[in-house]
């Protein structure tokens, strides 16, 4: 990976300045001196193009899902809902419990296999479409140009002196911003506390003080990274930027200019010849620089500020088309088809490597695995606690009794009906209730006391035996979703 070059090492000429470049011309002339770049604000052009409807797309798909998830009702509940205060979580008819951990882990393992998959195949594509800071910078920036206008005149503004119009637009502008990291704020703690009740209970100030605090943080974390830190969050703050080129390879799929082709560069007129002036097909317009939301100069080579968003394949090929050279300048490819003149199907047979192929295996098997044992989970669950104060006692009819503490937990949707039995000895049997009823979502304790004859000829000491609990089918039903349980515990007969 190649770091970015200080302006001064630039080619001669070059239109479309970067922010390093534009940093280091403004710390020329400032009156402050630092040892270090001052940063510039980065102000991007917009684009239109493929890889732009693309980004679009992705945007709208990521925020339906954000914001319309939690609106959405199952089984007359809210479909998802991390239910902190009951130790719940409700998904789509599930209801995972502290214990079902292991699918978080498991899912969170399969999310990072999948970033490294994604990465070594095509990338920081993440970063560029589907990042929750590159689509809020997206979002934040089109309220920007709708009403300050596109990049060069919001740059102008910057620069202009306070008046009534700046006052009124850079104030509606935050009002909007504002109110939109509000409503993503309100969103987010809808995942964690029932949607529907929580417009009431804000105008009420009715919420608790994580609430508020979540709340509150989120919008303000959100208007400050879209609004004010943007790419600083890419090339600063975020890990991923910085292990991400662990992980690329010669194979990677990466924004890429055409140097062979491109260089050297230089403004000339459509008519002219570039081959004649010995110019290559790059016209030095500088709109790739401008475009970027990160502020590089892609021509400089791979760059770790890269977001891969092809804002400046859009704009590039834009400019091709105009002067009417193929299109592809600056382009998605790897760094091996670029050096070799590899063709698509050398560089796809290229990009199936076997590191991919393993990671792709892991994945499917991963995402086998996790989909099986979410799919054939055992609604029920019981732990047997032993009473270890009194191992063993003479009930009053003079039984020999053990008791122990049943927990019993329904992670269904319905109620339960159990049937609770022992095994392991001959004459042993349950003293008291035996059908055990447990209402949908929630989990029962009960105290079980197992008692042996005194006639018993079994020796003293400690015998294994096993609980079995059986859910029985209701009026209806055929099946209550949950399997029989065998629990094994011990069972002492006293000297
Ligand atoms: S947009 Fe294309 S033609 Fe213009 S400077 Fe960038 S690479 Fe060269
Ligand atoms: S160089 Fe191109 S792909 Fe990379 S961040 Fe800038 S505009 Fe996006």
């Amino acid at each position: 990976m190649q770091v970015h070059r200080p302006a001064k090492d630039k080619p001669k000429g070059s239109a479309g300045k970067t922010a390093a470049a534009r940093a280091a011309a403004e710390q020329k002339t400032g009156s402050l001196f630092s040892s270090y770049a001052a940063r510039v604000k980065i102000q991007p052009r917009s684009v239109r193009g493929r890889y732009d409807n693309l980004r679009i797309a992705a945007l709208v798909i990521t925020q339906l899902v954000f914001f319309g998830l939690p609106w959405l009702m199952w089984n007359g509940r809210q479909a998802v809902l991390f239910d902190l205060d009951a130790r719940k979580f409700h998904l789509f008819g599930a209801v995972l419990w502290p214990q079902d951990f292991v699918y978080l882990a498991g899912l969170l393992v399969f999310c990072a296999l999948t970033l490294f998959f994604v990465t070594a195949v095509a990338g920081r594509v993440w970063c560029g479409y589907s990042c929750p800071q590159t689509v809020y910078t997206e979002i934040f920036l089109w309220i920007e140009a709708k009403l300050e206008g596109d990049g060069p005149r919001r740059r102008k503004l910057d620069d202009a002196p306070w008046s009534w119009h700046k006052l009124r637009v850079r104030g509606t502008k935050h009002v909007l911003w504002v109110l939109f990291a509000l409503f993503t704020g309100f969103t987010l703690i809808g995942y964690f506390a029932p949607i529907r009740d929580l417009p009431m209970q804000i105008i009420h100030l009715e919420l608790g003080p994580w609430q508020w605090f979540w709340f509150l943080f989120y919008a303000f974390a959100l208007w400050g990274n879209a609004g004010f830190l943007r790419e600083q969050v890419c090339t600063h703050m975020c890990p991923y930027a910085r292990f991400q080129g662990a992980m690329f390879d010669k194979d990677t799929m990466i924004v890429t200019y055409d140097k062979e082709r491109g260089d050297p560069r230089g403004s000339r007129s459509k008519k002219a010849d570039p081959a004649a002036l010995g110019l290559g097909s790059c016209i030095d317009c500088g709109l790739c620089v401008e475009v970027c939301p990160t502020g590089i100069d892609i021509r400089d080579g791979l760059q770790y500020q890269c977001i891969s968003c092809a804002a400046c394949i859009d704009v590039c090929n834009g400019v091709m088309d105009k002067m009417g050279y193929a299109r592809g300048l600056i382009r998605y490819a790897t760094e091996n088809a670029l050096t070799n003149h590899l063709d698509s199907k050398a560089t796809a047979k290229r990009i199936l490597r076997p590191r991919v192929l393993i990671y792709g295996l892991i994945l499917l098997v991963l995402a086998g695995a996790l989909v099986g044992s979410l799919v054939s989970r055992n609604t029920l669950r019981v732990d047997i606690i032993r009473d270890r104060g009194a191992l063993s006692g003479i009930a009053e009819n003079g039984d020999i009794e053990n008791t122990y503490t049943l927990n019993l937990m329904n992670t269904s949707e319905r109620p339960l009906v159990l049937d609770l039995g022992v095994t392991g000895m001959p004459e042993l049997r349950i003293d008291g209730q035996t059908r055990i009823e447990v209402p949908a979502t929630s989990n029962r304790m009960v105290p079980l006391a197992i008692h042996l004859p005194p006639t018993t000829t079994e020796r003293p000491g400690s015998h294994n035996i096993e609980i079995t609990v059986t859910p029985v089918p209701q009026e209806g039903e055929e099946d209550t979703g949950a399997k029989p349980r065998r629990e094994g515990t011990v069972y002492m007969v006293p000297r």
